[in-house]
């Protein structure tokens, strides 16, 4: 695709590293401008923030804790402000912390599920919100919104229960969702990603083993953030616009079982 978003205003949550900043670098290079939200301790929003304005877009770092209602409301307020309107906001903000049932502690539990879900809740609300205010166009959508689920919202990585519990809460309410502002025109859509190479994931394996295991993805290799930044930018176009409530897995055929070797 090349330049489907020019000129379009964006907010990206969680950008600051990993699948929110290759998405928010692919709306940038098909023209948008975005707002890069992060939490206020990740200072990695500002030099993504520096990537976009390199490509000759306007870029604001929005600090936030997605989690936290008002935060996301004063952040979607600021964004408008500063651009004169919303028309993509990408819900990606998520985070897990991975215990066991049995043996989990309720505030892990709490705050999966804080972000992970009700911080997708909020971001969703509140966009939709700014982009009901804004006059509809003659044709077209009035807004897209696209949440980042996880193909863990159908198949369950064992000690996540939260963050699958999340994952499958915010697929259905990216349904939910599409089908009160379908008639507004604005699309509503979930990305499942499945198995991507990001900081996040680092936590967890070293590089060489995201590599080795990416050879059993039927693909090949390992996702990275560009594929799911380039789903996002097509989401986000007008090329999609009847395209809405749709959960679309991006995982090099992850879900259709590892390959043998
Ligand atoms: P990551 O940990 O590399 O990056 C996440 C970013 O979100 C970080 O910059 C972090 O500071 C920010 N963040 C965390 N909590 C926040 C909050 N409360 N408010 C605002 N920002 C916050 O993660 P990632 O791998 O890039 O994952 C991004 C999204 O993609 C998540 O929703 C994740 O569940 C989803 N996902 C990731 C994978 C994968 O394999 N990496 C697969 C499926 C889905």
């Amino acid at each position: 695709m090349t330049q489907q978003l020019t000129d379009k205003i964006a907010l990206v949550t969680g950008a600051g590293q990993g699948i929110g900043r290759g998405i928010a670098l692919c709306l940038a290079r098909e023209g948008a401008h975005v707002a890069v939200n992060d939490l206020a301790q990740n200072d990695h929003a500002a030099a993504v923030v520096d990537e976009i304005r390199a490509l000759g877009r306007q870029a604001l770092v929005v600090s936030a804790d997605v989690s936290q209602r008002a935060e996301v409301e004063a952040m979607v307020e600021t964004v408008s402000a500063h651009f004169g309107r919303l028309d993509i906001a990408v819900a990606n903000a998520g985070m897990s912390v991975r215990q066991p049932v049995i043996e989990a502690e309720w505030d892990g539990v709490l705050r999966t599920l804080e972000v992970t879900q009700f911080g997708v809740y909020h971001t969703c609300q509140f966009a939709a919100r700014q982009m009901l205010k804004q006059p509809a166009p003659a044709v077209g959508a009035r807004g897209k919104i696209v949440i980042i689920g996880s193909v863990h919202e159908e198949q369950p990585v064992p000690e996540s229960a939260a963050y699958n519990m999340a994952k499958a809460a915010v697929n259905h309410l990216g349904r939910t969702l599409a089908g009160e502002l379908a008639a507004e025109h604005i699309n509503v859509n979930v990305i499942n990603p499945g198995w991507i190479n990001t900081p996040g994931e680092r936590k967890y394996f070293t590089e060489e083993q995201l590599e080795i295991a990416g050879r059993n993805v039927p693909w090949g290799r390992i996702g990275t953030p560009e594929d799911i930044g380039q789903v996002a930018a097509f989401l986000a176009s007008d090329a999609a616009d009847y395209i809405t409530g749709a959960s679309l897995r991006v995982d090099g055929g992850y879900m259709l079982g590892l390959r043998l070797r």
